[in-house]
């Protein structure tokens, strides 16, 4: 029973469909001039019309990268030019793929603002403006957490930034299955996908590009992708890629309004059922499939463990380095409760999820959280 959706969403069949083709036999170049380079191009050339149909936006605004973590680096590198300069703003919940890049041009000297959040997990687009400076180059605020799934108020946090004279990116990752991200490319001058969280393969991504914007290029090579990201195109990846987004962009209304339910009936029950437990990001906007819980005197990393030995994939929400556990960033930012915070679970449900799934979790669930902390089995962070 899978319940980490927001961790990756298994290939769908229409993505494995549109790529078995390109996995055999004699596949070319997509840059190659013979007549099999340009059935390759033709079929890259249809995915990204499938991923800037998901979009709104035209093909040619649509970079394909290895994921997105590799479409947030280029958007935060690329905008602060080569070599990099100005100010950056980026919220206090972003995923590592923009704060990793923050923190190397942060190390190399530059002026990085991190705006913080409120306890529901949202950006104030008024803190965007307050940290605005005359040479900020780049704001980068994501459209949906992937701990909390707290929702950001994209349009608004956009226009101000622009007004201002500077890019706007928004990483769009975990957004991207539930919300209609039209609005969102028609104010964002940047905007990041992946793949694997569509339900299309692993290892690859897009990155939105407005025309217009000059861009430093990551991927410095054969010139492919208009120069924008060199290295030759992955047809197969490309294609499963563009096939998932097009189911996406035909049953994600109906499965977020479908799986929305289930996964408050799931919270619902949760609360209901044990004592010492708090929903992160429950009263803000937020996706509708994700679940992010907290229980007292209960280690989280172990309760995954519990729940993966029963059958139910589950993320703890907490990283864990060099053997060592810490609070999630995140939840630091949103100000959980310190007793709250090793004991962090998240349930994130995909569009293959159901009740009976719902049902397996609640029968299973408290009964695990009370069993380990009768057995003492507690974390300190
Ligand atoms: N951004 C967010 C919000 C994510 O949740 C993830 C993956 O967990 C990424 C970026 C990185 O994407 P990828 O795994 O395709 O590199």
């Amino acid at each position: 029973m899978y319940l980490d959706y927001n961790a990756s969403a298994p290939l769908c069949a229409e993505a494995a469909a549109a790529m078995e083709p390109w996995l055999s036999g004699s596949v070319s170049n997509p840059s190659s001039a013979h007549r099999s380079g340009q059935r390759a191009r033709a079929a890259v050339e249809g995915a990204r019309a499938q991923v800037a149909s998901l979009l709104g936006c035209e093909p040619v605004a649509v970079v394909f990268t290895s994921g997105g973590t590799e479409a947030d680096n280029t958007a935060v590198f690329g905008a602060m030019g080569w070599p990099p300069q100005g100010h950056l703003v980026i919220s206090a919940i972003e995923h590592p793929a923009v704060l990793e890049p923050a923190v190397a041009l942060h190390e190399l000297g530059l002026e990085v603002t991190r705006v913080g959040v409120n306890a529901e997990g949202r950006v104030d687009p008024e803190a965007v403006r307050e940290a605005l400076r005359p040479n900020t180059r780049l704001v980068s605020v994501m459209a949906a957490n992937n701990e909390v799934g707290a929702l950001q108020p994209i349009v608004e946090i956009a226009a101000l930034v622009q007004e201002a004279g500077a890019l706007f990116h928004t990483d769009a990752v975990q957004a991207a299955p539930w919300v209609d991200l039209k609005p969102l490319v028609a104010a964002s001058d940047l905007l990041s996908l992946s793949s694997h969280k569509l339900a299309g393969p692993l290892g690859m991504g897009a990155l939105y590009v407005r025309p217009g914007i000059d861009l430093v290029p990551l991927m410095r090579g054969g010139g492919q992708q208009g120069g924008r990201r060199g290295g030759t195109e992955a047809t197969a990846s490309m294609l499963g890629f563009g096939a998932a987004c097009a189911r996406a962009l035909r049953e994600r209304d109906q499965a977020a309004a479908r799986v929305a339910k289930l996964r408050d009936r799931l919270e619902t029950s949760i609360v209901d059922s044990v004592d010492g437990v708090r929903c992160n990001g429950a009263r803000a906007a937020r996706l509708p499939n994700t679940c992010h819980v907290c229980f007292k005197r209960c280690d989280g990393n172990a309760l995954v463990a519990r729940l993966d030995l029963e059958g139910i994939a589950t993320s703890a929400g907490s990283a864990c380095a060099s053997g060592v556990a810490h609070a999630s960033p995140v939840l630091e930012a949103i100000g959980v409760p310190r007793e709250y915070l090793p004991g962090a679970l998240r349930l994130s449900l995909g569009y293959e999820s159901g009740a009976a799934d719902v049902d397996r979790a609640l029968e299973v669930i408290p009964g695990a959280v009370r069993g380990m902390r009768d057995a003492g089995l507690e974390a300190v962070f």
